[in-house]
């Protein structure tokens, strides 16, 4: 197969774990016999330095015309880096936003995985993480509140500021179908957040999410309030296989899984709109206190890359390959600095591509 693949390495240590996933997918088309052809393109503050802006059109456009696109990380220290002088539109942030609409990547897939020998960084009790955990927050990107229209004014004497938040049914059943999809690929659970006893948004979201859910009945859909899954992702996360959830809940909710799991160099994610294609980034930013020094953790961006296999390319035998070389290097004790404990071996950035590539064999 071919796999056409936008390359955007980013800022800070961007290049460094990118390389590392780029390594990784060279090695699975080696094995698998698949043909890669990267286009490398510029967003964030490296299109700042190059172009003025964080992002052109030309890049927009030859982002379309790949199948996927390979994200490291945007951004610099907002103290030092002159990137923060410029007004709010022309930061490396910026690029990011407009990427994702350009694109309309309406669905956030973000995984929060307890590998079993990692355990020790979850900040959970044992009894709680015992047997580990395996769930996949599916978070809308594009509509809710932080769309909706907003304005500060005076009224009557007092300085006032409004947010909307407005979902049509149209937004919520695409990646509620999204959500199902994926769900059919797992352990096919879909928990949808809302929280229809307030929301009128919300009552909508639950309504059609059920219409949607008549057309998987293999898969078992169940209601959660917003509030109520913040309790039961420390308390219980082993019951959630798909979370299904609207932008702002979403954005908590998946920080929040994310933390129980312990270490943000490890946590993957993908932005996927109505075709095939994805950006696949890791969840954490740019490093830049540890850029240049090649230690930061590629696994993030190594499964990221993974989940292109899966949902751009339909490879499932190839991520299961990639995410099983990254079991097992944990297990063998490799651990890059931010997940080192006793008794393990230290190894740096590349050492820790080059020992995944090591394990992935048919
Ligand atoms: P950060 O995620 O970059 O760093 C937080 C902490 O986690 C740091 O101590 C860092 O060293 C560590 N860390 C992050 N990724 C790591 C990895 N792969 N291996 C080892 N350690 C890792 O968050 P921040 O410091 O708040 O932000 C830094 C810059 O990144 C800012 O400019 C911010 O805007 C940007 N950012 C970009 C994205 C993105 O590109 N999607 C996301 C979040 C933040």
């Amino acid at each position: 197969m071919k796999l056409n693949i936008g390359v955007i390495k980013g800022d800070g240590i961007g290049p460094e774990i990118v390389t590392e996933a780029m390594k990784v997918l060279d090695r699975v088309g080696r094995v698998y016999g698949h043909e890669l052809n990267y286009t490398q393109l510029l967003m964030g503050g490296a299109s700042i330095d190059v172009h003025g802006v964080p992002l052109t059109e030309e890049t927009i456009e030859l982002a379309k015309q790949s199948d996927a696109v390979l994200l490291g990380s945007i951004g610099g220290d907002a103290k030092t880096s002159p990137w923060y002088q410029l007004e709010p539109s022309k930061r490396p942030e910026a690029g990011l936003l407009k990427i994702r609409k350009a694109l309309n990547l309406f669905a956030n897939l973000r995984p929060a995985v307890l590998y079993d020998e990692l355990k020790g960084a979850c900040p959970l009790k044992e009894e709680i993480t015992e047997g580990g955990f395996d769930m996949m927050i599916m978070r809308e990107l594009t509509g809710g509140l932080y769309f909706g229209e907003r304005s500060t004014e005076v009224r009557d004497g007092v300085l006032t500021a409004t947010d909307t938040l407005t979902y049509n049914e149209d937004e919520i059943r695409r990646i509620a179908k999204r959500g199902f999809d994926i769900a059919m690929k797992r352990r096919r659970k879909v928990t949808s957040i809302d929280k229809a006893n307030v929301l009128d948004s919300s009552r909508l979201w639950r309504k059609t999410v059920e219409e949607v859910a008549k057309d998987y009945p293999e898969v078992t859909l169940e209601h959660m309030l917003v509030d109520n899954c913040a309790m039961q992702l420390v308390k219980n996360p082993r019951q959630f296989d798909v979370i299904l959830t609207e932008n702002m809940f979403g954005d908590i909710l998946s920080d929040e899984a994310s933390m129980v799991t312990g270490s943000i160099g490890m946590l993957a994610s993908a932005s996927l709109n109505e075709t095939k294609f994805g950006m696949y980034e890791p969840s954490g930013g740019s490093a830049p206190d540890i850029a240049g020094k090649g230690i930061a953790n590629p696994i993030a961006t190594i499964l990221s890359a993974a989940m292109m296999l899966r949902f751009s390319f339909d490879l499932d035998t190839e991520a299961d390959a990639v995410e099983t070389a990254v079991e097992k290097v944990l297990k063998d004790g490799y651990r890059t600095i931010d997940i080192m404990s006793e008794g393990k071996t230290q190894i740096d950035t590349a050492e820790m591509g080059d020992k995944i590539c090591a394990y992935i064999s048919k």
